[in-house]
């Protein structure tokens, strides 16, 4: 039967269902009352999942052609994320799942974009190793059948959407930044700045590959601000003139680090089929960096299509399918979880 999935829990309000084994709609409603703020405004961002998360679920389930009676399980978010917006796509899983009389299955945001890679053909087999790349998460896994997940690597500050969306802020670009500087980085040159590896290598302890995003864009930060006096320019004309090369070359450090560690993580685990997910997978010059790694070293990539990288339901009901089909579902009593790990 039919999977309905919810997820709300950022400024995303989105539906999806899940039927016969594949994909058959995902709707995402965007919110735009972020828009000015500089960032989500949590109080801003569950009045909107309020207003939207019924019409959204209505739109998901006519473009599928499923009448909701013929719904068989209702899966949603519950953390990690904003408290006021989980709780929205919360009671509405609730509310259905008890007027239906059906099963509730509890997703991990994290575990869904992880699950991501599943939406489509050809997906990886298991284990897989998964580099995921999100507006608040960095984390290099091996992912094994069954839901389990191995950290080989982790950010020990900020996580890499975090650090687009800071340095598109620092070059007066919108939120959310990582789409800004990955169109402006497409016209710039990334050799005219030399910018640090957002890298670490942890010889102590057992990680593959630990990063220090913050690093990286307090580089950027002092580039910004320097530079424009030792080229007796004023700052708004500097940044007019070089806003793209910082952006390409910003781009170019953050890809090289991901891209190596996870060259790294093939060769000390074997594993050969790899994933990268999460918004910061959408960035062109990432999935062209891995395209190009993963061709000259003979491992298979898997990314998801890129309305699939950010935020989405379609990811939270192909990971409930695997939750049901392991017998595993939720009471109705289950609680948002802000802080919610993989
Ligand atoms: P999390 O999943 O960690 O809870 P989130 O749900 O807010 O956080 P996502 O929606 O997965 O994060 O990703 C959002 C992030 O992806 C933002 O930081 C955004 O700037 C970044 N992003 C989106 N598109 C691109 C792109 N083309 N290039 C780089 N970054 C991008
Ligand atoms: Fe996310």
């Amino acid at each position: 039967p039919p999977i309905l999935a919810i997820e709300s829990s950022c400024d995303d309000t989105a539906a999806a269902v899940w039927a016969g084994g594949r994909l058959a709609s995902s709707v995402v409603a965007s919110q735009r009352v972020h828009e000015g703020w500089g960032g989500v405004v949590p109080e801003l961002a569950s009045r909107a999942h309020q207003r939207l998360i019924v019409p959204t679920v209505k739109t998901a389930l006519e473009e599928a052609g499923v009448p909701l009676a013929e719904v068989g399980a209702i899966a949603v978010t519950y953390g990690p994320g904003l408290a006021g917006s989980l709780l929205v796509g919360l009671s509405t899983a609730k509310g259905l799942a008890l007027g239906l009389g059906i099963p509730l299955i509890g997703v991990n945001h994290l575990e869904g974009h992880v699950y991501s890679v599943f939406v489509d053909e050809p997906h990886p087999a298991f284990p897989f190793l998964c580099l995921t790349v999100s507006g608040g998460h960095t984390l290099l896994t091996l992912v094994r059948e069954g839901f389990v997940h191995e950290e080989l690597g982790r950010t020990r500050d900020d996580a890499a959407g975090e650090a687009f969306d800071k340095v598109a802020r620092l070059l007066g670009l919108g939120y959310p930044g990582g789409p800004h500087i990955d169109r402006l980085a497409a016209s710039g040159d990334a050799t005219q700045f030399a910018l640090p590896s957002p890298r670490i290598t942890n010889h102590k302890s057992r990680s593959v590959a630990d990063f220090s995003f913050s690093g990286l864009k307090t580089a950027v930060r002092y580039t910004v601000a320097d530079a424009p006096e030792a080229a007796g320019m004023a700052p708004d004309a500097w940044l007019e003139a070089n806003r793209a090369d910082v952006a390409a070359a910003f781009q170019h450090a953050a890809s090289e680090a991901l891209v190596g560690a996870l060259s790294d993580a093939v060769r000390q685990t074997g594993v050969q089929d790899v994933a990268i997910v999460g918004g910061v997978s959408a960035n062109s010059g990432l999935r062209a960096a891995a395209q190009e790694a993963s061709g000259a070293e003979g491992w298979t990539l898997h990314m998801p299509a890129m309305r699939f990288s950010v935020d989405n339901a379609a990811m939270i009901a192909v990971t409930a399918a695997f939750k049901w089909a392991a017998g595993e579902t939720d009471d109705l009593s289950l609680g948002a979880e802000p802080s919610l790990k993989l």
